[in-house]
């Protein structure tokens, strides 16, 4: 297999009949049906001047159209750019700025934020077998991307402004594979996607894992903890989420008084993209009752570096377990990583990017010329080659001397019965730095801020702990729900002494 959509076309022959996607809006394929909707669209953008090397944007919510979308430009041999359309107009007039697309397709059968970019960029509504969409043709026809770049995908934007990874076929076939080979996926699995499609993870470890495998995919549009709860109850057998969404289903479930899953069919829940902690860890897996995997991955590494595959429910251990088979990692302790064997992770494998678009000189930063990335995460790796990542070197806070990973006091203060989920991250003041805690509580059950404090000095070293912890009832996040950590002082300025 050579390209991306040849999973699908695999799929679509071995087995036309078999349950593909079906969304929240009713839409339901077949692997032989999305086939077809893939076709008919990319003759559609192809007569709108989408030729090899060009871009489309996907402006999306989770639903079928999308998934036809992203497989009818790598069909016509251009780049896919999936976009979520709940980003603001600023933020998508840059991506779109940037990637100079020849066609955006909008998946407006989603209510909300898409049909309102589809009415600012003039889009015009199309229908088909695809269902329906809006398409805008803001650029000409250029060409000009790699040949075998087959998504141009931005990164979260957690540490600043998103990046544009260009992720070629073989990345994506790489991918599929070893996210479907880690998770035991057979056809016929049930796997809930909520995660979003414009996002690595999504893109990745969901649409692409079950493409290669032949998976039933029930999309969701946004994430909800009550249809989370919903869905797993009536037959989800796999689950890959990020931590923020175990957190809130459990916070839902306790809502109810609900403490266990009791689902007869679910075999496998992960975690991954933003670190776990293990009090999480310990009470999802009493929910859910199978255990918590661990994987570690991030855009430019086509989603997967390292995955446990055998954590047993109770095991404390939150690595990230080992590299992906033919994934190899290094740490380069000349990366001050503050403690024993620390230093910043390094990969290398047919899961690493081509490079970012139109960035030769951030590209050089992070690829060097034998094929190392540096993944601007700080870990080490244990007796057994499993792999502990301590936090982003970017959001180290240096205090008093000290080194201080956010996870580890995040993790304290999410052991908190009242505490939903929370960040940390530094603030430079006169030559030290501040450590800066931001919890999300529940409008009706909150924790008293100084006992909170004293909870976390009862397991943190002094100068760990928070100077000041803000509550709050929402944190900026991603459409992911991952935490925007970049936005946190300037977002609850306001709060902070
Ligand atoms: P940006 O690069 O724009 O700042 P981002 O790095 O958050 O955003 P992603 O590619 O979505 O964008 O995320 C990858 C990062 O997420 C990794 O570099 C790492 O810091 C973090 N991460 C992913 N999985 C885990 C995990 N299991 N444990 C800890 N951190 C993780
Ligand atoms: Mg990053």
């Amino acid at each position: 297999m050579k390209y991306w959509h040849d999973l699908l076309a695999a799929q679509a022959k071995a087995r036309p009949e078999a349950a593909g996607f079906s969304d929240s809006v009713g839409v339901s394929w077949s692997y032989g049906a999305l086939a077809t909707a893939v076709a008919e669209l990319s003759q559609v953008i192809t007569q709108a001047g989408v030729r090899p090397g060009d871009r489309v944007v996907v402006l999306a919510e989770n639903c079928c159209a999308v998934v036809a979308a992203l497989l009818a430009s790598s069909q016509c041999g251009a780049v896919a750019v999936p976009v979520n359309a709940r980003m603001s107009s600023g933020e998508v007039d840059r991506i779109l700025d940037h990637a100079r697309p020849v066609v955006v397709l909008i998946s407006t059968q989603i209510e909300g934020s898409a049909q309102t970019h589809a009415t600012r960029l003039g889009a015009e509504e199309i229908t088909g077998s695809f269902g329906a969409m809006h398409m805008a043709c803001p650029y000409p026809s250029s060409g000009d991307a790699p040949a075998d770049a087959a998504v141009l995908l931005y990164t979260t934007g957690t540490t600043g402004a998103p990046k544009g990874v260009m992720l070629t076929h073989k990345n994506l076939l790489y991918g599929g594979k070893a996210s479907a080979e880690l998770r035991d996926m057979v056809p016929g699995d049930v796997i809930y996607g909520v995660l979003p499609m414009t996002h690595v993870f999504g893109l990745a470890s969901v649409m692409t894992a079950s493409l290669y495998i032949g998976a039933e995919v029930l999309l969701e549009a946004r994430f909800s903890a009550e249809k989370l709860y919903q869905a797993l109850r009536r037959g989800v057998t796999r689950l890959s989420a990020v931590p923020q969404m175990h957190a809130l289903v459990m916070q839902f479930a306790k809502e109810q008084g609900l403490d266990r899953l009791d689902s007869p069919v679910l075999q496998y829940v992960s975690s991954g993209a933003a670190p776990l902690d293990p009090d999480w860890k310990r009470r999802a897996e009493a929910f859910y009752g199978v255990a918590l995997q661990n994987g570690y991955g991030m855009t430019e590494a086509t989603a997967g570096v390292c995955a446990t595959k055998n954590s047993s429910p109770g095991n404390p251990d939150i690595s990230v377990g080992p590299p992906l088979p033919g994934v190899e990692v290094r740490i380069d302790e000349s990366v001050a990583g503050g403690g024993e064997g620390i230093g910043e992770v390094l990969i290398r494998g047919d899961n690493v990017m081509l490079g970012y678009y139109r960035n030769p000189e951030e590209t050089a930063l992070v690829l060097d010329q034998d094929g190392w990335l540096r993944s601007g995460d700080l870990g080490r790796l244990d007796a057994q080659g499993f792999l502990h990542i301590e936090g982003r070197s970017k959001e180290l806070i240096i205090h008093g001397g000290f080194n201080v990973f956010p996870p580890e006091v995040e993790a304290a203060l999410n052991a908190h019965p009242q505490v939903v989920q929370s960040a940390v991250v530094g603030r430079r003041g006169k030559g030290d730095e501040e450590v800066l805690a931001f919890v999300q509580v529940s409008q009706d059950d909150q924790p008293d801020v100084a006992d909170l404090m004293q909870f976390v000095r009862g397991q943190l070293a002094g100068y760990k702990c928070p100077a000041q912890i803000v509550l709050t009832e929402a944190l900026p996040a991603a459409p992911t729900g991952k935490i925007l950590k970049h936005k946190l002082l300037e977002h609850f300025a306001q709060q902070l002494r």
